[in-house]
């Protein structure tokens, strides 16, 4: 018999390779990031890192440096959501890299519960700021 622990981690391995396969939609070509938002067994939200609505599908300028009006996956996800009438409260987020510090504002504001990533970024402050808002954070690695 498997465990709900158990359960948990397979439902939580299935849904961060989705969001995996979401991040290859961005147009970015420095970093393509994925972001889903579950709540109830359900998809509520998707997200990758782009422009906002109406602008071209370009990320970074011609030096190859990201446009400051490039939207995070998460951003993305979350802000979808307040278009929609599905709310994020209690919500899990899926995200293929590590929250930066904005966007982890923006998921304890939402009132996102749980964040499963799996890319470790170089800076933490991110997800020390999520844990300070007693999210539970949760690494997984794809590969395993
Ligand atoms: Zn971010």
């Amino acid at each position: 018999m498997e465990t709900n622990e158990e359960k948990q981690l397979k439902l939580d391995k299935r849904y961060i390779r989705m969001a995996g396969i979401w991040a290859e939609n961005s147009y970015c070509t420095r970093r393509r990031v994925g972001a889903l938002i579950v709540k109830d067994k359900m998809i509520i939200s998707d997200g990758y890192n782009g422009t906002p609505s109406g602008f071209e599908n370009v990320c970074e300028d011609d030096n190859g440096v990201t446009k400051p009006y490039v939207l995070h996956a998460e951003a993305n996800a979350i802000t979808k959501i307040a278009r929609s009438n599905n709310s994020s409260n209690g919500a899990t987020m899926y995200v293929t890299a590590s929250p930066c510090i904005e966007c982890a504002k923006l998921i304890i504001q939402a009132g996102i519960k749980r964040v499963v990533y799996s890319e470790k970024y170089r800076l933490e402050d991110g997800l020390e700021l999520l844990k300070r808002a007693n999210i539970e954070v949760i690494y997984i690695d794809p590969n395993e």
